[in-house]
């Protein structure tokens, strides 16, 4: 079967090598031409490519099972496997600290060698129908024919023309930064194998690190927050660091130097799509569901959904209808995950700019897990959630002990650090120093 991918992102690439290695002739198409052999490489239409990134075990698990050149291709580039056992998880060695250019550096590499996947520079213009099917798609003015036409152009997919199900902008804006520990140093504290993860009154920062000590510092903060903006500008951005001791450690210019300038992201959104249900074209990774960083759970969700579609077609599903199963699958397995995100990221802005927490509401996951704290009973149900091995509605159980633990007054503990306020006076003052 001829079969054309839109986008050559970690979707279009996975989907495009492992459909390759079933006997498909595949050709992947995306505007960016890949890495060179030395240098930067930037990714036009991917505006979080340089922002930080870590991976959840379900990107290994993908890759090591349907694609082992490419998980052995990322690992030979510097990530090292960890196990992840003491998180409760018989998940064996996979990677989670890694840059994104890492990885698709590494499956950029490994796609060259598969045979049967043709990459290829150009534009989708449009999607081509006749019939009431997807034909193909044009491609730099040219028709370019195909039985099945895979859409993997990412969160700002336009293409098969879908509306949004589920979602839209977040209200949460960040500003993150790439740095490496100088030879020889030790890393700085975590709150978890992940990484570390700062709450605060008013705004949320996350450190993860990354290969060969490179680490990311993430601060996010409600969009309408016009006075933390100003973290842009590198000044603010070394003070706050500063002011927060868990990211002094890390950022001490002593044991680690900025690899980056202070990068923006752009609007961060979680949004659902539904499957156009035309033969001929189905639509993976962040064109089906986007999700704010979080969680981190993006390329886990590209990769479970590749691992469903690979499912159903080793099952003998039609690849020319598989959107159908496909997407009642992802109704099942992906939306809830975007649902969650979407009540978790505005129960959190909402709290940022100062509202008590609403018990006439149902809690968000993320009330449920912190009520942990103090009711063990709730462990048992966040611990699959996390993992991603069960759907948010399984934590529904625990939702009457969580709320029990917030009915007595309880709130979870800020950690140490500038509450908003702090934070502005000392944004402030880094600028009027500068
Ligand atoms: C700020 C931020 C931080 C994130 N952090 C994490 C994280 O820590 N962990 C995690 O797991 N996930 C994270 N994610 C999510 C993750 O980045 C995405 O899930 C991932 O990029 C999805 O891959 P994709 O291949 O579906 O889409 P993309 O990576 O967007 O790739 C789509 C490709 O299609 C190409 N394309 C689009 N349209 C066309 C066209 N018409 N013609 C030719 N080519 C086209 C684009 O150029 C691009 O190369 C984050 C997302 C954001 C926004």
């Amino acid at each position: 079967m001829d079969i054309l991918v839109i986008g050559s992102g970690p979707t279009g690439l996975t989907v495009g090598a492992t459909l390759a290695r079933r006997g498909h002739r595949v050709t992947a198409v995306d505007r960016d031409r890949g890495p060179r052999a030395a240098g930067d490489w930037r990714r036009r239409g991917v505006m979080q490519f340089a922002h930080a990134h870590n991976f959840r075990p379900q990107v290994s698990w993908l890759l090591q099972a349907q694609w082992p050149e490419a998980f052995g291709a990322w690992c030979s580039l510097g990530p090292e496997p960890v196990d992840l056992g003491p998180l409760g998880l018989d998940a064996g060695p996979v990677v989670v600290h890694s840059r994104r250019v890492t990885y698709e550096r590494a499956l950029r590499t490994a796609a060259a060698d598969v045979p049967g996947l043709t990459l290829r520079v150009g534009h989708v213009d449009r999607l081509v129908e006749a019939g009431g099917r997807v034909v193909g798609a044009v491609v730099d003015g040219t028709r370019h024919e195909a039985d099945l036409t895979v859409d993997a152009s990412g969160r700002a997919s336009r293409l098969d023309g879908s509306l949004a199900t589920l979602g839209g902008d977040c209200g949460m804006a960040y500003v993150d930064r790439c740095f490496r520990l100088r030879p020889g140093v030790e890393p700085g504290p975590v709150t978890n194998l992940i990484g570390w993860f700062g709450r605060f009154d008013g705004y949320q920062a996350l450190l993860f690190p990354q290969e060969t000590g490179h680490f990311s510092v993430v601060l996010i903060r409600p969009t309408a927050d016009a006075a933390l903006k100003q973290l842009r500008h590198e000044s603010a951005f070394e003070a706050a660091c500063r002011a927060i001791p868990a990211l002094s450690e890390w950022t001490d210019p002593r044991r680690a130097r900025p690899e980056s300038g202070v990068l923006v992201g752009g609007a961060l959104r979680n949004v659902y799509r539904s499957q156009r249900m035309l033969p001929g074209l189905v639509a993976v990774g962040d064109a089906v569901s986007t999700t704010t960083p979080t969680a981190g759970r993006g390329v886990a969700m590209v990769s479970m959904q590749i691992g469903a579609l690979l499912t159903l077609l080793d099952a003998g599903a039609d690849p020319t209808t598989v959107a159908e199963p496909f997407g009642g699958w992802c109704d099942q397995y992906i939306a809830p995950w975007v649902a969650d995100h979407i009540a978790t990221d505005d129960a959190a802005v909402e709290r940022w700019q100062g509202a008590e927490l609403d018990l006439t509401r149902p809690l968000t996951s993320a009330a449920i897990h912190a009520a942990g704290d103090i009711d063990p009973r709730i462990h048992a149900y966040v611990g699959p959630f996390m993992a991603m091995a069960a759907l948010p509605q399984s934590l529904e159980p625990a939702e009457p002990w969580a709320r029990a633990v917030y009915e007595t007054g309880w709130r979870p503990a800020s950690s140490e650090g500038p509450s908003r306020d702090e934070l502005v006076a000392v944004v402030e003052g880094a600028l009027a120093a500068a």
